[in-house]
């Protein structure tokens, strides 16, 4: 089995661009962000250590935050030369290439190309895929050389093959022993070589975890802190690390009622018979010394006296009197019932770490080291309105066509439960006039705008166009169900910037791209560490089979329950179409159909989120 730690993941974008015109591929658009970006995002769960093998434009590679390996040898000698280079500087006993101009490839590479080599024992492993010869009709295997898992030892064999003159990726191995690894998806080594292709990947749309890593790397913390006394500090973030002042328990202590002992006077096959010397209650230590023969009192949480270090608990005492007690062979163990001083907290250690939501246990132990005030991030301010002309606020008359507006509810409350300070904008109007004022209005007070609708394909011209004004803004189709339009990025009015995010119009889909897409982002912004961002998943067995498309991530509103026999199943909540806010209502959790994933079959186990678990 090879290590994930063991492979470096490199990048190959050294390449001239030829057929795009000499633009350096890697750092060519989609959705918003380089093309080596999201190659990049795709590959980096897969591997220890990543890298880029670039030549031109070293610095804007350089702006990725990882190594640039130019190549060692002279000359444009493509991917051949990138992988010489790889090979040269990687750390790691394995190398995996991939084109820069690859976001598709599959999300298990590695590990099947890492499977192949160690199966067929050999030095490396590229991908294939069967495709159909469209003049005989008989299928042919179809290499993709640059796809490739190379053992770094390999490298005096390339080196041999490069001084010889030779040039082609397809053969530089020679007498290596080679390992072809059969993938079924076609596109995923699809690579972009003209506009065109750059076109048609973007109407593709954009996965959910490349969208999720674009806002998680957007957003810093905000900076400003607040000190707050602990009742205050319910639910907000912790922004520094804790490290505890003193030992948390202070001293070795009695974990029963009993009688403190020496653990070498336990043993043997007689019992015991000790003298009773002291008695030792919770917070107030013992006076006499306990010497090998005698016990004393003790009472659960009282200092251990010096040289004792076992508690036999009083129900287990043979005999007791005043003066002395008697214990059956073996009746315990030596260093039983006795706590450690520092067992739960060490003195100097770190307590709590920044980034962590101050919730029941924090508080008990911040208290528990007598610790008074912490320093928590300020709250984020959030503003939100909605868009449409046919919205209407509670308590006006609903005209014929028109609506009554749900989401700036579900909003607030998901906001509120958040924690952030919120700013009711209320319902703006479908004119850029109005649109316009609201965002610069909102841009004045607040760090984040949420917006609902007004970003589908249809709706979204004119904010298009307002957005553009005001900041650098990219609208997204993202490939979720519900949620797919999607606007994010900065804008700026009147010496104020805030953080811009459009969720769709649809309730359920507002409430999707909220919970999968924006609150990850508001967390970040909060301070709050990975861990606390990302919604927790856990796996349930699906009661019916789901229909489910392959290609795009859905999240399905479902109940989650047990069986009288204890196991849990999950089944939906019935249609589940983005306008149904009742769904939402009926549901427990929401079902994360992940875009690798095709239909459910009962029984299977697909990854769910407890909406109890999303604050
Ligand atoms: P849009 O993205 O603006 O085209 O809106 C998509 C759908 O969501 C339309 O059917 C809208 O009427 C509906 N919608 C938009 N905003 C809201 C809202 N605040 N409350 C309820 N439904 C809404
Ligand atoms: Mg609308």
């Amino acid at each position: 089995m090879i290590n994930t730690h063991d492979i470096t993941g490199l990048v190959l974008a050294g390449g001239l661009g030829t057929r795009m015109g000499n633009s350096d591929k890697g750092m060519l658009p989609l959705h918003g962000q380089p093309l080596a970006r999201h190659v990049l995002q795709r590959l980096a769960p897969q591997v220890g250590q990543l890298a880029i093998s670039a030549n031109a434009h070293a610095e804007d590679y350089a702006t990725f935050g990882l190594p640039v390996w130019p190549d060692l040898l002279p000359g444009q000698l493509g991917p051949l030369a990138g992988l010489h280079s790889g090979m040269r500087h990687a750390r790691t006993p394995y190398l995996l290439t991939v084109p820069c101009d690859s976001p598709l490839l599959p999300p298990d590479l590695a590990v099947r190309l890492a499977a192949g080599l160690s199966e067929n024992d050999a030095d490396l492993a590229i991908a294939v895929t069967e495709e159909m010869d469209p003049t005989t009709g008989s299928s042919v295997r179809r290499p993709h050389p640059v796809f490739c898992l190379v053992k770094t030892s390999a490298l005096p064999q390339l080196e041999a093959y490069l001084a010889a003159g030779e040039r082609r990726m397809r053969t530089w191995h020679g007498p290596l022993k080679l390992a072809e690894v059969l993938f079924q998806e076609h596109g995923a080594f699809g690579n972009v070589n003209t506009p065109d292709e750059l076109a048609a990947l973007q109407a593709q749309g954009l996965s959910v975890p490349m969208a999720q890593a674009i806002l998680a790397d957007a957003v810093a913390p905000v900076a400003d802190l607040e000190q707050l006394a602990l009742p205050q500090a319910l639910e907000r973030i912790l922004a520094s690390d804790i490290i505890s002042p003193i030992s948390v328990p202070a001293h070795d202590n009695s974990a029963m009622d009993g009688y403190a002992l020496h653990g070498a006077d336990l043993g043997g096959n007689a019992p015991v018979t000790l003298a009773v010397v002291d008695t030792i209650l919770a917070g107030r230590p013992g006076t006499v010394p306990v010497q090998r023969g005698q016990c004393a009192r003790i009472m659960t949480g009282a200092v251990m006296p010096d040289g004792c270090d076992s508690v036999v608990p009083q129900e287990l005492v043979r005999q007791s009197s005043e003066h002395g007690i008697t214990l059956a062979p073996d009746c315990i163990r030596p260093g039983d019932n006795r706590r450690f001083k520092g067992e739960d907290l060490m003195q100097g250690q770190p307590a709590l770490l920044q980034g962590k939501i101050l919730g029941p246990a924090e508080l008990g132990l911040l208290a528990s080291l007598g610790i008074a005030t912490v320093p928590v991030r300020r709250r984020l301010r959030v503003a939100f309105f909605s868009t449409g002309d046919e919205l209407r606020s509670i308590g006006e008359a609903l005209e014929p066509g028109c609506i009554y507006d749900s989401n700036r509810y579900t909003l607030l409350g998901m906001l509120t439960r958040l924690g952030c300070e919120v700013l009711d904008m209320g319902i703006v109007k479908d004119n850029p006039q109005a649109l316009e004022t609201a965002l610069r209005g909102a841009c004045a007070q607040a760090d984040v705008i949420i917006t609902s609708g007004g970003v589908s394909s249809g709706a979204a011209d004119f904010t298009r166009e307002i957005l553009a004004r005001l900041g650098d803004v990219a609208f997204w189709q993202i490939n979720m169900r519900p949620g797919r339009p999607m606007a994010f990025g900065n804008i700026a009015s009147d010496g104020h910037s805030a953080l811009l995010l459009g969720l769709p119009g649809n309730p359920v889909a507002v409430m999707a791209a909220y919970y999968f897409l924006a609150r990850p982002t508001l967390l970040r912004l909060m301070g709050a560490d990975t861990q606390t961002a990302s919604p927790l998943l856990l796996q349930v067995a699906a009661q019916d089979p789901i229909r489910k498309k392959r290609g795009r991530t859905e999240y399905q509103r479902g109940i989650v329950e047990r069986d009288p026999d204890g196991s849990q199943h999950v089944r939906l909540t019935g249609a589940q179409g983005s306008g149904i806010l009742h769904s939402m209502t009926q549901a427990n959790c929401i079902i994360v159909l992940h875009a690798e994933q095709g239909h459910v079959a009962a029984g299977d186990l697909v990854d769910i989120v407890l909406l109890r678990g999303l604050i």
